[in-house]
Order: C-alpha cells, then sequence, then structure tokens
C-alpha cells in the first residue's frame, strides 16, 4: 500500500482506490493532511497494468477458442482484479510532477 511521503503512514486501501481513479490530481492524506500525488513511475506502472485485460483479450482470442460472452468474463474479471490491485502499485509524493 501507499505511503505518505510527507508522515510516512500508510493509507488504507479505500483511499488508495480512491486516488487511482484521480491520478493527475493531488488528494489530501488523511492523517497529515498534505496534499498527496502519484509518481511518474507509478502512474506509468499503473497504465502499464490496465492495457492487461486487452492482452488477454488477444490472447484468449489466438489461443483458444471461446465465445463472445467468455470473452467478457475473462475480460470482466482481469479488470477487476487489476483495479483491486492497482493500489498496490501506487507510490505517492508530495510534489506534483510531470509524467515524462
Ligand atoms: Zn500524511
Amino acid at each position: 500500500m501507499p505511503r505518505c511521503e510527507n508522515c510516512g503512514r500508510k493509507w488504507p486501501w479505500r483511499d488508495a482506490f480512491i486516488k487511482s481513479w484521480f491520478l493527475i490530481s493531488g488528494k489530501a492524506c488523511r492523517y497529515c493532511g498534505v496534499k498527496q500525488y502519484v509518481t511518474p513511475s507509478s502512474r506509468r506502472r499503473m497504465g502499464f497494468l490496465s492495457i492487461i485485460p486487452v492482452a488477454v483479450l488477444l490472447l484468449t482470442e489466438s489461443v483458444i477458442e471461446v465465445n463472445l460472452l467468455d470473452h467478457f468474463y475473462i475480460a470482466a474479471a482481469v479488470v477487476v482484479l487489476i483495479v483491486a490491485f492497482l493500489p498496490f502499485s501506487m507510490e505517492l509524493t508530495s510534489e506534483e510532477q510531470p509524467l515524462w
């Protein structure tokens, strides 16, 4: 789980999960109140993780023969897993930094 760069306290999964949907804007730490931003490397990693469902869809299409509904279930399961995992891959910084 991400830690506040200012106070060093670990954010709860729920706060990190909410933050993962608003990568650009900062979110105040619930413990010290200092606004925290997702680090550029963490944003890139989270972006990479978000394309995994597409890769899984393409792989299942080429490797095994499944119908369209099964594709949907597989993609939905992968999306749920990745969304739940995103807070664990997040790192925070007190200063907003450009992505590149
Ligand atoms: Zn803090």
